[in-house]
């Protein structure tokens, strides 16, 4: 099928003549300790390979990772940017990772400060009150959101609010959230400029909305600019707003979401501050609320009484628990480290950088592969394939044309309301250089697609694993080896 040594297993490499390190033999056998029942009737089979081997298959199969080390990585809504590789160091501190979570507060007080100085770095950037860091990821933050958002209500004697509105630009993740959160999801359609209608706003708003739930940016990469006025609809509806802040990379340091009305937000860490997202490794999807619902929030919260830090568990309205223990540190240290690292004026120029990239990617390909909604555009920007000029080009072959080209392939077919949407996230990690490149391989498959296209529905070529035969795949899923 292919050059590439992955396919041969380790122990199809097995000789029985090659052996890795060689451990003297122990004087006694295991049977002498063991009662016979323990000990296995015939030896384990593992591979006999020498150590050299052993080193060289595993090293090629991590080299054929597509990963943020080795490539640009522009997946759109997943905020794939360079994060210092110093943070990864601090958090492994014996310190922090030898901490056992029940160890009393007396000897954890650097943990503790360090989750209090967070939370209050993140009041800061938000201007909102108060925070929670136990949510372990986005998903998790929303809901965490939607149940304050329901206690709140229920504490106020409000017992029918048990909708959330959601607009067809938001994150996928927010519907599921309301329905976990037993809510159920009333829908609002965008205005023509991708942004939530207002007149629709107020058809849909009712006595039962208990939120009402926008993703800033939107998923099509715009600023809600009538953020004001659809706050002030929702509060005089009696509802909270939420804001769906996981990519807050064009924002951060520029626009305090307390300012535009916002009562409850969950920022993903793991997007935008320090922690790669993708790769399902841990997340973190920090929670704020406003000073009316600071009481519902999560315990334990981390307090600080002037010389101390304490656990507090008391308020008798937070909804409880959402995660064992205090969150995923790991990723809250790192997060700690960016926020003390970077002021205020540099968070800016982070921001402001980040929009710079995607609309500098847009522009450059906008006679190739046009934005949906042709305007500024925040952290990214959401093209499309202009099927007058492309009638048989499809999203899904500029996505694997890439992967052969050396990109990894930004979100496509996302959000829903962009037909062939490939939503490019650039960063403001990445130079001009890397952009040029992405623009001039996105220019070249626009060519090949005009002249050849049956080249596209062939791709990858170069790549480990070739074009996937997707009707198969669904139809008949081999899921063993
Ligand atoms: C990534 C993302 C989420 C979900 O975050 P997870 O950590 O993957 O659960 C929610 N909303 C938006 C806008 C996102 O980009």
């Amino acid at each position: 099928m292919n050059n590439y040594p992955h396919n041969l297993l380790s122990i199809e490499k097995s000789s029985a003549l090659r052996r890795g390190v060689q451990i003297r033999k122990a004087g006694k056998r295991a049977g002498e300790y063991l009662d016979g029942k323990f000990l296995r009737s015939k030896p384990p089979l593992l591979p006999s390979m020498s150590e050299f081997d052993t080193v060289r298959h595993f090293t090629n199969l991590s080299r054929l990772n597509f990963c943020l080390d080795t490539h640009f990585y522009p997946l759109g809504s997943c905020t794939m940017k360079y994060n210092p590789k110093a943070y990864d160091v601090l958090s492994g501190l014996d310190g922090f990772s030898s901490l056992h979570p029940y160890c009393p507060e007396d000897c954890a007080q650097g943990t503790l400060s360090l989750i209090y100085g967070l939370e209050e770095q993140l009041k800061q950037i938000t201007g909102l009150a108060a925070f929670t860091l136990q949510p372990a990821a986005g998903a998790h933050g929303e809901f965490t959101g939607a149940l304050i958002a329901r206690a709140y209500h229920k504490d106020r004697k409000d017992f029918d609010r048990s909708e959330i509105i959601i607009p067809d630009t938001a994150h996928g993740t927010n519907p599921a959230t309301a329905a976990m959160a037993g809510c159920k999801v009333v829908n609002v359609k965008s205005a023509h400029d991708g942004r939530v209608d207002l007149e629709e706003l107020k058809k849909v708003l009712n006595p039962k909305t208990a939120l009402v739930m926008l993703t800033i940016p939107n998923t099509v990469g715009l600023f809600e600019k009538d953020i004001k006025e659809i706050s002030r609809l929702t509060h005089e509806a009696g509802a909270l707003l939420y804001m769906d802040g996981a990519n807050l990379n064009a924002l951060i340091g520029l626009v305090k979401p307390a300012d535009m009305g916002v009562d409850i937000m969950h920022i993903n860490l793991h997007k935008t501050i320090a922690t790669p997202h993708g790769g399902g490794g841990p997340g973190a999807g920090a929670v704020g609320v406003c000073g009316r619902l600071a009481d519902f929030l999560p315990v334990p919260r981390v307090i600080y009484d002037g010389k101390k830090y304490k656990l507090e568990s008391k308020s008798k309205k937070s909804i409880g628990k959402v995660k064992s223990f205090y969150g995923n540190i790991s990723v809250l240290i790192r997060a700690y480290c960016y926020l003390r690292q970077f002021d205020g004026e540099t968070l800016k120029e982070i921001a402001r950088g980040a929009v710079l990239s995607a609309n500098y990617v847009r522009v450059k390909l906008a006679k190739y592969f046009p934005a949906y909604f042709d305007e500024v555009c925040m952290h990214e920007c959401v093209l499309t394939i202009d099927k007058g000029v492309l009638p048989n080009a499809k999203t899904l072959d500029v996505a694997k044309m890439l992967l052969d080209m050396g990109f990894h392939a930004p979100t496509i077919y996302f959000p829903l309301i962009v037909p062939e949407a490939i939503m490019v996230e650039p960063t403001e990690t990445e130079n001009k250089q890397t952009l040029d490149k992405f623009i001039s391989a996105m220019t070249s498959i626009f060519l090949e697609a005009g002249t050849n296209p049956d080249v596209l529905h062939e791709a990858p070529k170069n790549c480990p694993v070739k074009r996937i035969d997707e009707v198969s795949a669904a139809r008949e899923p081999n899921l063993r080896w």
